[in-house]
C-alpha cells in the first residue's frame, strides 16, 4: 500500500476505507471485513454516528493500533473553542483510542456565528497536545485557507474535498498542492454516479477491469488519498485492487475531461446545516 508524507512527515495510506451512511449498528462488523480485505485506513467522522463501531472493530481486530490510520472529523455543532475541544474527547472514547491519527474540521459552516478560524486554533490545541498526529480540514475552499494562513500557525495536514470524474476540481487541487497540503478525494465515484459512463465503462473493458477500479485508479495517480464506501464485501476487495495496472496518459486525460463541475453533495460556500 503506497503511502502519501504529510507536511509534517506523518504517512497516509493512500487508500482507505469510508464509513460514511454506514449503519452504526453494522459499522463494527462491516469494518472488520474492510480489514480482513487488507485497509488499514479508516475515514470516519462523529456526524456518521459511526465511531463506536469503528472502535469497536478495531479493538477485535487485534492489529497493532499504529499499523491502522484513523481520520475523524468535528462535527458541525462544535465549532467554539471549548466544544471542540469536548467532542475531540469524546470522539477518542467513542473509538477507543488514546490518540487519533487526523482529525478534521468537517465543514467551514459560513452562515454561522462562530469563525471557522477559532475552531481550527481549537484543533492546533489539540495538535499540540500530542492526541493527534495531523489536523487538517474539509470541504475549505482557498479563500478559506488563506485566512488560516494569515491567522493562524499550523498549515493543515488535508483536505479533504469533493472529487471525482464529473467534479475534477483541478484549481483547487493544485491550490492545497502549492501549499504542501494533500487532498483527499471524498465520494471518489460519485456515490456509483461516474461508473455508467461510457467513456469510463470504456476504457474498464479495454483494460480488463471494472469501472469503479478505472476511476479509483484515476485518483490514486492523480496522487490524491482516496477512501471508498462500501458494504458488500466482494466491492471493498474490488476497490482495493488498484495497484496492479496502470492508466496511460490518453486515458488519464478522458477521465479528467469528463469534468462538468457537479457535485453529488453540498456546497461549501452554503452548507450551514447544523445537528440538532
Ligand atoms: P463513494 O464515492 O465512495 O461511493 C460509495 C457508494 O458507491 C456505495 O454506497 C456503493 O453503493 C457504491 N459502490 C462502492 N463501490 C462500488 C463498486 N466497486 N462498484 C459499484 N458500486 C460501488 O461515496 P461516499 O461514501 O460518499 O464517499 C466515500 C467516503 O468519503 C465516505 O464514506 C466518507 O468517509 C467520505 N466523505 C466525506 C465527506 C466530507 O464532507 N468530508 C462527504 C462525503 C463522503
Amino acid at each position: 500500500m503506497p503511502t502519501i508524507a504529510l507536511n509534517n512527515g506523518v504517512e497516509i495510506p493512500q487508500l482507505g476505507f469510508g464509513v460514511y451512511q454506514v449503519p452504526p449498528e453494522e459499522t463494527a462488523d462491516v469494518v472488520t471485513q474492510a480489514f480482513e480485505v487488507g485497509y488499514r485506513h479508516i475515514d470516519t467522522a462523529e456526524m456518521y454516528r459511526n465511531e463506536k463501531g469503528v472502535g469497536e472493530a478495531i479493538a477485535r481486530s487485534g492489529i497493532d493500533r499504529g499499523e491502522i490510520f484513523v481520520t475523524s472529523k468535528l462535527n458541525n455543532g462544535f465549532h467554539r473553542r471549548d466544544d471542540a475541544l469536548r467532542a475531540f474527547d469524546r470522539t477518542l472514547a467513542d473509538l477507543g483510542t488514546d490518540y487519533l491519527d487526523l482529525f478534521l474540521i468537517h465543514w467551514p459552516l459560513p452562515g454561522i456565528d462562530v469563525d471557522y478560524v477559532e475552531t481550527w486554533k481549537a484543533l492546533e490545541e489539540i495538535y499540540a497536545g500530542g492526541r493527534c498526529t495531523a489536523v487538517g480540514v474539509s470541504n475549505f475552499n482557498a479563500h478559506h485557507l488563506n485566512r488560516l494562513f494569515d491567522e493562524a500557525d499550523v498549515v493543515p495536514a488535508v483536505n479533504q474535498i469533493e472529487v471525482h470524474p464529473y467534479l475534477a476540481q483541478d484549481e483547487l487541487r493544485a491550490f492545497d498542492a502549492e501549499h504542501g497540503i494533500v487532498t483527499e478525494a471524498w465520494s471518489p465515484i460519485a456515490q456509483g454516479k461516474v461508473l455508467g459512463d461510457p467513456a469510463i465503462t470504456a476504457i474498464a473493458e479495454r483494460l480488463g477491469r471494472t469501472p469503479a477500479q478505472v476511476v479509483l485508479r484515476w485518483h490514486v495517480q492523480r496522487g490524491d488519498v482516496v477512501f471508498p464506501k462500501s458494504m458488500s464485501r466482494a466491492r471493498m476487495a474490488e476497490n482495493f485492487a488498484l495497484f496492479d495496472f496502470e492508466l496511460g496518459t490518453d486515458d488519464m486525460a478522458t477521465l479528467t475531461g469528463l469534468d462538468r463541475g457537479e457535485r453529488t453533495g453540498p456546497d461549501p460556500e452554503t452548507f450551514n446545516y447544523l445537528p440538532r
